[in-house]
């Protein structure tokens, strides 16, 4: 057993409820590039200046460039150890909920099932006009910006800096939150709200929650256990130990 790991001290019951929170560095050892990281930067623009609906507003061509980019990434890449010991967890016990931020497609592509996309899917799009959603654009694009027979642009099905998360999917997150026993809180900086109160909520409804980051993080005083390290060297051995 990983000294890392030990999770003596936290009593988790035999199958427990398990949320799993992740952010963009579960991701980060495929090869996708976090926002914040080293590798974030796309031509000198900085995310925060590309997924607001004022940048899409402005230079819908830009932005669709710059998701066109991403979608490339994410397609040339592979789930990792992280994503596969995360199915691992969906499949082996009786309650369980995997609460992404990502939108790289990865976790679905590990096998995970109990998913909610909190961010949407960048292998999505949406109409701006008639909203119908569209999963079948060809990556790399053939046009950008890709338009929808309606004669509106499609955007990508992607929640913005400025908009409002999907209802459904938060009233879900924070329901399995409330209820779970154990929380892992994967790869994310928890400084954009949800990912911030998640983590908080669920400690204060008596779960324990293990942070799993090479860096700390503004919830890292709150938790009950930091394992510092890279999420596809570490969950492989914690999932071992739930289940
Ligand atoms: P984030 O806020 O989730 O921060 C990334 C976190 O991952 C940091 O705390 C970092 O220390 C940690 N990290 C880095 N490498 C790691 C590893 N190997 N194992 C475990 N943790 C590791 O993500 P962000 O990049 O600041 O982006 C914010 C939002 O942007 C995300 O919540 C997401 O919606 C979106 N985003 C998604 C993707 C994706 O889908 N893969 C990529 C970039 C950004
Ligand atoms: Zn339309």
């Amino acid at each position: 057993m990983s000294p890392r790991c030990d999770l003596s001290g936290l009593e988790i019951c035999r199958d427990p409820y398990v949320t799993v929170l992740t952010g963009a560095g579960v991701s980060a050892e495929s090869g996708v590039p976090t926002f914040r990281g080293e590798n974030g930067l796309w031509k000198s623009y900085r995310a925060e200046e590309l997924a607001t609906p004022g940048a899409f507003a402005r230079d819908p061509v830009l932005v669709w460039e710059w998701y066109d980019w991403r979608r490339q990434v994410c397609a040339g890449t592979n789930p990792n150890a992280a994503h596969h010991a995360i199915a691992q967890l969906d499949r082996g016990l009786s309650r369980f909920l995997l609460v992404t931020q990502n939108v790289d497609g990865l976790h679905a592509r590990a096998g995970s099932k109990s998913i909610v996309e909190l961010h949407g899917s960048i292998f999505r799009a949406r109409c701006t006009g008639c909203g119908r959603l569209d999963e079948d654009l060809p990556v790399p694009l053939e046009a950008i910006p890709p338009m929808c027979d309606c004669g509106a642009p499609l955007r990508p099905d992607v929640v913005w800096f400025g908009e409002g998360l999907p209802e459904e999917a938060l009233a879900k997150a924070f329901e399995a939150s409330r209820s779970c026993d154990l929380m892992l809180v994967v790869g994310s900086s928890a400084v954009v709200q949800p990912a911030a109160s998640i983590p908080l909520l669920a400690k204060q409804a008596g779960s324990s929650v293990i942070e799993i980051n090479p860096d700390a993080t503004p919830i890292t005083p709150f938790v009950d256990m930091h394992l510092e390290g890279k999420a596809a060297e570490i969950l492989p051995t914690l999932v071992n130990q739930i289940l």
